[in-house]
């Protein structure tokens, strides 16, 4: 599920909103629907641009990054 960050135009309010493919979404504080699409930072995670802290880095068996020991 898509989850976006939206600026809202008139208050300024910002909140996160799931979006199902259309673009029904209003304001949780004024109601208005002058809204301005944000980089969602969960999607940004989802991309691969970021390295986890951790994961694959590093492994939990051998607290090394070479993990050829233990895998
Ligand atoms: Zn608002």
């Amino acid at each position: 599920m898509p989850i976006y960050e939206y600026k809202c135009l008139k208050c300024d309010e910002q909140f996160e909103a799931l979006v199902f493919g259309d673009d029904n979404v209003s304001c949780p504080n004024c109601k208005g629907d002058k809204l301005e699409r944000l980089m969602s930072a969960c999607g940004f995670k989802s991309s691969g641009d970021f390295t986890p802290s951790t994961g694959s880095s590093s492994c939990s068996g051998c607290t090394s990054t070479n993990c050829s020991t233990c895998h």
